[in-house]
């Protein structure tokens, strides 16, 4: 059995909230979403809006439930594509549009496993015995930097082109997805954010928040110290805890 939290805010500088996230299941699967939308004039409410919506009605009418690893994978990659030529034809529709797209976490738990499929700069982490990891790579210009030994990870937390995404969600006709298959054990927590979060917030303080806070209670913490720290940007968060009992 899992159980979910999830956290929306506008912060305290824009706005609109150009984040989105999704929530749903069935027997035996639950897919968590979000997604952190950009352009315009609104637009980055519409793409980000649009990509769970269309993925979330996608893999619903297909009940993962009891599929296996490979087919759960396929059914995301499926169901991203079909977001990914959804907002992409929204954005070539009018000038307003021009240009929108959006980062895209997803997280599927089927049984004991999980597929997790990415794309952009949001990011899923897992808690487990206490110790945060990161599972996604985010795709942005610091990344690469940080990958060719350029920049070190704090450096490219904070650094001024940190937003510079090298993939995104709708932007282009065609989409290459991250996917990754992962064992899910019983008191796993799965937490998904934008970079609202991950821009302030150490992952250390994650998982320092992740450890100490009552569960029910973590996700409007981590909200609250996003916002502490000057809540420039949208902030989302979702939290999956899978249950001790078998
Ligand atoms: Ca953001």
């Amino acid at each position: 059995m899992l159980r979910s939290w999830a956290e929306t805010d506008v912060g305290r500088v824009r706005a609109n909230n150009e984040d989105a996230y999704w929530l749903g299941g069935g027997e035996d699967w639950y897919l968590a979403l979000v997604a952190d939308g950009m352009g315009g004039h609104r637009a980055g409410e519409v793409a980000s809006r649009v990509a769970v919506e269309v993925i979330g009605r996608v893999v619903e009418a297909a009940n993962p439930g009891g599929k296996d690893g490979a087919a759960c994978q396929e059914l995301l990659v499926q169901a991203i594509a079909q977001a990914n030529r959804e907002v992409n034809r929204l954005a070539r529709s009018r000038p307003a549009f021009a240009g929108m797209g959006t980062t895209l976490s997803a997280l599927l738990v089927h049984g004991q496993e999980a597929e997790l499929a990415h794309v952009g700069d949001s990011r899923v982490y897992r808690l487990r015995d206490g110790k945060l990891e990161l599972l996604t790579e985010d795709h942005s210009l610091v990344q690469e930097l940080v990958n060719q030994g350029s920049l070190t990870p704090e450096e490219a937390r904070f650094h001024p082109h940190r937003n510079i995404l090298t993939r995104a969600l709708g932007t282009e006709p065609r989409l290459k997805v991250d996917i990754r298959h992962e064992g899910v054990r019983p008191g796993d927590v799965f937490l998904l954010c934008t970079d609202g979060l991950t821009g302030v917030v150490t992952d250390a303080e994650l998982e320092g928040v992740l450890n100490a806070a009552p569960r029910s209670r973590a996700a409007a913490e981590l909200v609250q110290l996003a916002n502490s720290r000057g809540g420039r940007d949208n902030v989302t968060v979702v939290l999956l805890e899978a249950g001790r009992e078998a």
